[in-house]
């Protein structure tokens, strides 16, 4: 019985495709490792698009998660920079009273209204 031809895997990875066809006319064992090649690269090609599409879900799922940082931040940001009581809680160690600002206040600290 004769040995399974193992010359396809060589040819087809290294030799070049005039070498492969040629021996392919001769050879019946790498015809068959042919059809299988086929096969499978006809398969790699139906399933391409949905790994295409797989991945760009991946980056649009990315570019979600960093928009939100993004807004997360600038929110965060937003209120220490534009919250007066914020921002000089962090300067100062606590809230300035109306009584630091010179307004007129009674003994609990309260704006006087008369
Ligand atoms: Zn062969």
């Amino acid at each position: 019985m004769e040995n399974k031809c193992t010359k396809y895997e060589a040819l087809f990875t290294f030799g070049n495709e005039d070498s492969l066809k040629e021996h392919l006319a001769v050879c019946e064992d790498c015809q068959k490792e042919q059809e299988i090649m086929d096969k499978v690269s006809q398969l790699l090609h139906e399933v391409r698009p949905y790994y295409r599409e797989k991945r760009r879900s991946v980056v649009k799922l990315k570019a979600a998660c960093a928009v939100f940082a993004i807004l997360l931040s600038s929110v965060t940001l937003g209120v220490v920079n534009f919250n007066e009581d914020v921002s000089e809680t962090i300067r100062y160690g606590n809230v300035l009273s109306a009584e630091d600002y010179g307004f007129p206040v009674d003994s609990y600290g309260f704006l006087m209204v008369e």
